[in-house]
This record gives C-alpha cells, sequence and structure tokens, in this order.
C-alpha cells in the first residue's frame, strides 16, 4: 500500500478513536455524580457482582469527599472504619492522658471477672515470674479502673503500638472506601495500602500480649516479635505485587491474614502452658477467643460474600458482607484491646526483677 494512503488512513482512524474518546468523556462527566450500576463500570471497579447499583465510578476527588455525606455502596464501609478510628483515638487519648473512664471500657463487662488490682493476685504468679513488681498500680477504689492507672514508670510503648496499628489500619481502610472511586491508579494505590493497613494491625496486635507474657524471658520475646515482624513484611511485600490486589485473588489474601493470625497460636499455647496457674489466664483467653472469632467470622463473609450473593441487588446500600467485616474487625480489635488491658494490669502487679 502507498505510505501516503496508509499514514492518511492512519489519521483517520487517529480522528475517529479522538471522537469517541471525547464522547466517553463527556459521558462521565455528564454522570459524575451519578450512581451508575454494576455493568456500567469501569473494568477495575468491577469487583463484587451481587452487589447491582449504588456505585460511584470516576468521580473528581472533592465530589469523592463530599459522597461521606451521601448513600452509596461504599457509605457504610467508611463510616464504620471511622467510628472505629475515632474510637481507637479517643481510647489512645484516653491512656494518654490517664481518664481510666475512658480506657477501661470494658470496666463493666470486666468487674465479675477477676481483674481487680487489688484482690486478685494469683498466690502462684510469683513462682512464674519471680521477683519485685517494676512498676506500680495505683490502687483504684473501683475494680477494673485500676488498670488504666499504672505510674508513668509502666512499659506501654507495646500497648501503644498496637492502638497505633489499629488506628492506622482503620483510617486507611476508610480513606480506600472513599476515594477508590476516583481512577485506577488510585483504585490501585490505596488498595494495597488497605491490605498493608490490614497486615500491620495484625503485626502491631502481637506486641502488648508478647511483650508483657514473655517480658520475664526476652529470648521468648524477641524470638515470637521477631517471627510475627518478618512474616509481616513478607504479607505486605507479597500483597504490594499488583497481580494480588485483584478479585480472583481475594481468598488468597485472607488466606495470608489468617496465616499471620494463626500464628498467633504458637505464642498463645506456650503462654498458656508457662501460666497455667495464672489467675488472668480465663479472661485474656476469653476476650482474645472473642477476638479470633470476630475476626474469623468477619473474613468468612469477606470471602464468602454473603448475604448479597442470596440476594443480589438487596444489600447494595446496607447488610452486604463487606459491611459486616468491617465490624467484626472492629469488634475483634475491641476484644483485643480489653485483653491488652488485662496484660498490662497483669504486668502492673508481677513484674519481673532482672537483676535476681
Ligand atoms: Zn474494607
Amino acid at each position: 500500500m502507498d505510505p501516503k494512503i496508509t499514514i492518511s488512513l492512519d489519521n483517520k482512524k487517529k480522528k475517529i478513536n479522538g471522537n469517541k474518546n471525547m464522547k466517553s468523556e463527556n459521558r462521565n462527566r455528564t454522570k459524575r455524580c451519578c450512581l451508575v450500576s454494576f455493568e456500567e463500570l469501569p473494568e477495575y471497579m468491577k469487583d463484587n457482582e451481587f452487589i447491582l447499583n449504588y456505585y460511584r465510578a470516576n468521580w473528581p476527588l472533592k465530589d469523592a469527599f463530599f459522597s461521606l455525606f451521601r448513600w452509596h455502596n461504599e457509605t457504610l464501609n467508611v463510616w464504620t472504619h471511622l467510628i472505629g478510628f475515632a474510637l481507637f483515638v479517643g481510647l489512645m487519648v484516653g491512656n494518654l492522658m490517664d481518664v481510666p473512664q475512658v480506657a477501661d471500657i470494658f470496666g463493666i463487662f470486666t468487674s465479675p471477672f477477676p481483674s481487680s488490682a487489688v484482690g486478685n493476685i494469683s498466690h502462684n504468679s510469683k513462682d512464674f515470674f519471680s521477683g519485685a513488681t517494676n512498676f506500680n498500680l495505683k490502687q483504684s477504689a473501683s475494680p477494673g479502673m485500676a488498670v488504666a492507672s499504672p505510674e508513668p514508670s509502666a512499659t506501654r510503648w507495646p500497648f501503644f503500638v498496637f492502638l497505633c496499628g489499629s488506628m492506622f489500619c482503620l483510617l486507611s481502610s476508610s480513606t480506600c472506601h472513599l476515594f477508590a472511586c476516583h481512577s485506577h491508579n488510585l483504585n490501585i494505590l490505596l488498595l494495597r495500602m488497605d491490605y498493608v493497613g490490614i497486615a500491620v494491625m495484625i503485626i502491631t496486635s502481637f506486641f502488648p500480649p508478647i511483650f508483657y507474657i514473655f517480658q520475664c524471658t526476652p529470648v521468648w520475646q524477641l524470638v515470637y516479635l521477631t517471627g510475627i515482624s518478618v512474616m509481616g513484611v513478607f504479607t505486605i511485600v507479597t500483597l504490594l505485587t499488583p497481580a494480588f490486589s485483584t478479585g480472583k485473588f481475594r481468598a488468597f489474601r485472607a488466606m495470608l491474614f489468617v496465616a499471620m493470625g494463626l500464628f498467633g497460636l504458637v505464642p498463645a499455647v506456650h503462654a498458656v502452658v508457662v501460666n497455667w496457674n495464672e489467675a488472668k489466664r480465663n479472661v485474656t483467653l476469653a476476650y482474645e477467643s472473642v477476638m479470633a472469632l470476630s475476626y474469623l467470622t468477619g473474613t468468612a463473609f469477606y470471602v464468602t460474600r454473603i448475604p448479597e450473593r442470596w440476594k443480589p441487588g438487596f444489600f447494595d446500600l446496607a447488610g452486604h458482607s463487606h459491611q459486616i467485616f468491617h465490624v467484626f474487625v472492629i469488634l475483634g480489635a475491641l476484644a483485643h484491646y480489653g485483653a491488652a488491658l488485662v496484660f498490662l494490669e497483669f504486668r502492673g502487679e508481677v513484674g519481673c526483677d532482672r537483676n535476681k
């Protein structure tokens, strides 16, 4: 073919394509603030075929931000974790400022359990964690309230590491759900940040129990904390690989998180064996069981996409699996917070004298 004809044909094609792009751009612009159906979504946003309507697609950042106050199928996903974030900010402030009424949100529930600093020190505890208390608890008149007021000398950083990890996870999740509708590139970036947030929350959750339980055996403290950190870094690197962000790998991602959680069984069994006669064994086990159950139930909803698969379109705005998953994540984190308080209190009563 004559090269001139080829060039003019190419130009014509480009013109036609250009017109097509302009038309679709105009169409997008008119639909900017309208909610669209699953079929109308760009390919990168097609994740859950059981949610049929109320999608935002290719929205400008400003509109996406203000959609915080509009009904669409992500509204409750954003708000559940935003409220969770606010709750953890409150707990953080309550702990930093030593406001026991705020910090010990489980005071009402824990009072029937042996969690009072005054009357429930285990008779056997000093055999297991020999030595004097290395930081003292202010004795509080009401049961359960002594938990949040150890002397400033108490080692509280592992507790705050967990609080910060949870806050990071909940905030990155909310941000992801709010802005992922903006563009393909931002969608990929935010989804990865969301997964990293979950991994960070799991890793940091290990810090209070491992630090306080194995405080008198630093070798195990180091082994377990290094183990979970290495596993966490591996998970984060894997999750940052673009291919794993797609819907196809939903179960694989869930499996990675569950594997990280299951790693916790090793130090947990170790801790239970070592502290079998501890008075606080039951209360911490109860909290951690609630946590494990919450996370597992939440993950089951996340993977199976129940209930929307039973009635596609019915749960678009409220009640779909991801919202249920979010609620269980917060419940799990709160249960773990309760356990972390007991561990902190435990170390307040039963220290270990490293000089002995
Ligand atoms: Zn989410």
